[in-house]
């Protein structure tokens, strides 16, 4: 117990563990110094109790608590209801959780923050059944949308549809039907994967895409058996698309611009604290995009702390990431120390890089969607400037690929200790490879409710003896020293971390249903891979990840104990509260 108003511990405090040590201001040692010589020293008054929990902290010298106490933004002191009462003065805030599971709050450990935002504003095609619900919704905003803009849309996934649409070229769909209900529009749908997108004939034609249009390197534009282009386009194809689209919102007024851009940041932070999601780790934002989070950040405007990887070209980031690098900027709500790459697409849209060929496509074995010496001159980026490196991998081939990069420059420029690098997914490996993330101090940066939503389509693309022994093997990885983190891949899935904590404990597709269930994680791992670990694979487990004094004050109650509840109880939890910095960020309106 951590509480200052006994003597013995007031000794351990004048020389605070290492753990302590690293976070503790100066402030609060000057508040622990005067103390030393009184024999019955008062416990500082703290500004937030919370009373009466069921708390988990995700520390091993203390794992379960009743109650803490919180000054200004940090943790003074967790135990139990008797020993934190010490800290309640006058203006202390009590409140008492009534016997509800708290614990530090959820860190999401790979999505797309503005993206969050954005998808919100815009079409979602996540939930439809068949492509004709689709049409159905561009015909809805066609009647609202004026001639000539456009209409947007994500979140549509062929393998999810009841049944396939017609026509269809190989399942996926084909501009016509579209055509038809948006003749004067042009309309961007953009894949669940973020790996493909559709366009109608309206935006090709802005595009200039018809039967002559080459393949650009790493994508594909899918044509029919006449060769006219249906509308789908995979991979580094999807810009000629998307640059189109840019360039009309571009032509938006830098007013217009930055009110569409602060509503995304605002939608975003709120949905995440609606989840319980305190901070956020973005994969991949532009140095403008980074430019406009230190805005919010400056203001005091971010509900959400965010750890943000630069995605930006090679002759972009030379000479100017000294610039850019940021750690706990503005109260810790903004980091900014890694750079993001992709090296392959996706494995829904058969964009996964793989050793050997598809199972259900033989002539293809995916997409290099980046050259190898373009990610080495990023990573040796991220060396000369003391930058974590972040490459998106799904295949094998991808996956064998980084590890050689990462190892390669490991070995030519030692440090001791682990750069903390990581790769993005990691979705599917090659058995040889898993050792080596734990051996290499590479951070598996994984997406567990990836593995449930594309189980329904992963044997069919690489049999089953790939799926079994690489397909999100997190036990495996964990089992070999690997450090693996959690998240949803915002707004390719939901932002709910109960989604994917369900898929990293069940592995269950539907009720009877599971993928290799002998990959799952135990409770207590899925729950450090959402906290303790993110923040490890972020640099920040010394400021959040678990629930100790010194730590920032990121904590979220639920509704359900998540050690303890049925499994079918898990997507059931409820969000009661969320807290960001030691203030309430977020309370459950339908909770008492
Ligand atoms: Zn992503």
């Amino acid at each position: 117990m951590k509480i200052l108003d006994t003597p013995e511990l007031i000794t351990t405090l004048i020389a605070p563990p290492k753990r302590l040590l690293q976070f503790a201001t100066l402030p609060l040692l000057l508040v622990l110094l005067p103390l030393a010589g009184l024999t019955y020293a008062q416990p500082q008054v703290a500004d937030m109790v919370l009373m009466g929990g069921n708390i988990y902290t995700v520390d091993a010298s203390q794992p379960t608590a009743e109650a803490i106490a919180i000054s200004k933004r940090r943790i003074l002191a967790v135990g139990s209801n008797q020993l934190i009462r010490k800290f309640v003065g006058d203006e202390t805030k009590v409140i008492d959780l009534e016997g509800q599971f708290a614990m530090p709050g959820f860190i999401e450990g790979h999505a797309h923050f503005v993206g969050l935002g954005e998808a919100m504003m815009m079409l979602n095609l996540h939930q439809a059944d068949t492509w004709g619900d689709i049409v159905l919704q561009v015909e809805e905003a066609a009647k609202t949308t004026p001639p000539g803009e456009w209409i947007v849309g994500r979140g549509w996934h062929q393998s999810k549809w009841d049944s396939p649409p017609t026509p269809n070229i190989n399942g996926y769909p084909t501009a016509k039907q579209i055509d038809e209900v948006s003749p004067n529009n042009p309309v961007l749908l953009t894949h669940a994967s973020g790996h493909m997108n559709f366009a109608n004939g309206y935006a090709m034609r802005l595009a200039g895409v018809d039967e002559g249009t080459q393949n650009p390197a790493g994508g594909e534009i899918l044509k029919d058996a006449s060769g006219k282009p249906i509308g789908v386009f995979r991979e580094t194809a999807q810009g000629l698309i998307t640059r189109k689209f840019s360039a009309a919102q571009s032509k938006q007024t830098d007013e217009a611009k930055a009110v569409y851009l602060r509503r995304a940041v605002d939608l975003a932070s709120q949905e995440c604290l609606k989840k319980g999601i305190t901070s956020f780790q973005d994969a991949g934002s532009s140095l403008e995009t980074v430019d406009l989070l230190r805005d919010f950040a400056t203001r005091g405007k971010l509900g959400v702390r965010l750890w943000v990887m630069i995605r930006d070209s090679n002759a972009r980031l030379e000479g100017r990431l000294s610039r850019y690098k940021m750690i706990g900027y503005a109260n810790e709500f903004l980091t900014v120390r890694a750079l993001k790459r992709s090296i392959d697409g996706a494995l829904g849209a058969h964009g996964a890089w793989l050793l050997a060929p598809y199972d259900d496509m033989p002539n293809s074995s995916g997409l290099n969607t980046a050259r190898i010496e373009s990610v080495t001159k990023t990573a040796e980026l991220g060396i000369k400037n003391d930058f974590q490196v972040c490459v998106h991998a799904i295949g094998d081939k991808a996956n064998q690929e980084v590890l050689n990069i990462y190892e390669k420059l490991f070995t030519a420029n030692p440090t001791g200790i682990p750069r903390r690098w990581r790769i993005e997914h990691a979705q599917h490996l090659h058995p040889d490879d898993i050792a080596r993330f734990g051996k290499l101090g590479v951070i598996a940066s994984m997406q567990a409710v990836h593995c449930t939503s594309d189980a329904i389509f992963v044997p069919k693309r690489l049999g089953m003896r790939r799926s079994q022994e690489g397909a999100y093997v997190w036990k495996s990885l964990i089992d070999s020293g690997a450090i693996v983190t959690n998240g949803t891949d915002a707004p390719v899935e939901d932002v709910n971390p109960l989604n994917s904590f369900f898929a990293s404990v069940t592995r269950q597709l539907k009720p009877g249903i599971t993928f290799f269930p002998k990959q799952a994680m135990t409770r207590e791992q899925a729950i450090r891979s959402y906290t303790i670990d993110c923040a490890y694979a972020a640099f920040e487990e010394t400021s959040k990840g678990s629930l100790v004094p010194g730590k920032l004050a990121d904590i979220v109650v639920l509704s359900n104990d998540l050690l303890k509840c049925e499994d079918s109880e898990i997507q059931n939890t409820k969000v009661l509260m969320t807290i960001v910095d030691g203030k309430i960020a977020y309370r459950n309106p339908d909770a008492k």
